[in-house]
């Protein structure tokens, strides 16, 4: 069948360990349900990862890049794998230099709790739990990477915080609060999540985003330490709405959160930029359950969601945002259906979620 005339490429990046077997699953998924909706997706399959790495002695090349760049999104599986090393001894993670080089500074880990999917907290209250932290991903203390010096006495590395990036991180996490009210019905609060009171580089932070918050008047602005916030996550995060936060706090922070609505095979993410964007479940490449068809795909199959939601917002047309809003209903009738994963306590492997989510959207997975 010809693709429609408005195809846009997506550029495939499985990578390695589960983020290929969860990448497939996804795609079986997503090539039926774009058909169906008549939205032309061309998937251009790009190599990169720990395996290429070893492979081929470069982790991202330069053709590789290039692709990734000039396709209209990226759908990233995960990479990495721990006996494969960089020279310096860190993990091979070319997804973290696709962050810096396309300049995806805004982090977008939604934490929301599915229905059927045991929560982490007995509060029936938890059910609810519906917040998006904004992790800024290109400084903080990840600018530091392949930086810091490491003498026989000493190690070092040094965090960083700019205005620009603050503000477009700040102006961001706003627009999204407006979205998720207007779509909610409810008024939006964004949380600054810092620790202002001890470094002067989050007391700069709080400055500049205090600074915007005047230009949304209809969302209510706070902040709130990241110690407490660690917290309460834990003790109230049905209380949260949008949480902008720095790099590394948001990398800890974000893993709390998906272990409270079931784990990381439930937390989806977007890595969003000005002209760019990356779409990949938060999870890694989970070398324990690797090649046995365990992976959990529902992380990857909402960032696609999310994919088609940013498409559409960025006017690819409707049928992008009403296919985000059908597989994100497809995924949470499967889990309220009966559907249960290894990481619950299931048998449903891989590609059964894939089929039943297929079930769901009355498609039949490719
Ligand atoms: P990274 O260090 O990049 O975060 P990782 O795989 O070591 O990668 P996590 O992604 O945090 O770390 O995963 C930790 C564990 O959680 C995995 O080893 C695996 O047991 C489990 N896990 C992660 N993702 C999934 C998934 N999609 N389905 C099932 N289990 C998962």
């Amino acid at each position: 069948m010809p693709l429609p005339s408005n195809t846009l490429r997506i550029a495939v990046m499985p990578g390695d360990g589960i983020g290929i077997e969860v990448t497939e699953a996804t795609l079986a998924v997503l090539e039926p349900l774009a058909r169906r909706h008549g939205i032309g997706l061309a998937f251009e399959q790009v190599r990169a990862g720990a395996i290429c790495y070893r492979d081929t002695g470069t982790a991202l090349s330069d053709e590789s890049f290039a692709a990734a760049a000039a396709a209209d999104a990226i759908l990233l599986g995960a990479m990495g794998w721990p006996s494969i090393r960089m020279p310096d001894g860190t993990e091979v993670a070319p997804q973290l230099d696709l962050r810096m080089r396309l300049g995806l500074y805004a982090g977008v880990r939604p934490v929301r709790a599915i229905p059927g999917v045991p929560v982490a907290l007995a509060d029936p209250r938890a059910q609810s739990i519906d917040l998006v932290i904004v992790r800024e991903s290109t400084e903080g203390l990840f600018f530091s990477r392949g930086r810091g010096t490491v003498t026989d006495d000493m190690a070092e590395e040094t965090l960083r915080i700019t205005r620009a990036t603050t503000e477009r991180l700040g102006r961001f996490s706003f627009a999204l609060a407006r979205r998720r009210a207007a779509t909610r019905g409810r008024a939006g609060t964004v949380t600054l999540v810092d620790k202002a009171n001890v470094f002067r580089a989050f007391a700069f932070m709080r400055a500049v985003v205090e600074g915007i918050a005047p230009e949304f008047p209809d969302v209510a602005f706070r902040a709130h330490y990241v110690d407490a916030m660690a917290l309460d996550l834990v003790r109230r995060p049905w209380d949260f709405d949008v949480l902008p936060i720095e790099n590394m706090f948001g990398d800890i922070l974000s893993d709390l959160g998906a272990g409270l609505v079931g784990g990381m095979g439930f937390a989806p993410s977007a890595d969003i930029g000005d002209t760019h964007a990356v779409f990949q479940p938060a999870h890694g490449t989970a070398p324990d359950i690797a090649g046995q068809g365990l992976a959990n795909p529902t992380a990857m199959l909402l960032s696609a969601a999310m994919m088609l939601e940013w498409l559409g917002a960025r006017g690819a047309g409707q049928g992008y945002a009403d296919a985000a809003a059908e597989l994100n209903a497809a995924v949470d009738g499967a889990f309220a259906g009966g559907l249960r994963t290894p990481d619950i306590g299931g048998g449903d492997g891989t590609v059964a979620v894939a089929r039943a989510v297929a079930a769901h959207l009355g498609v039949a997975e490719a």
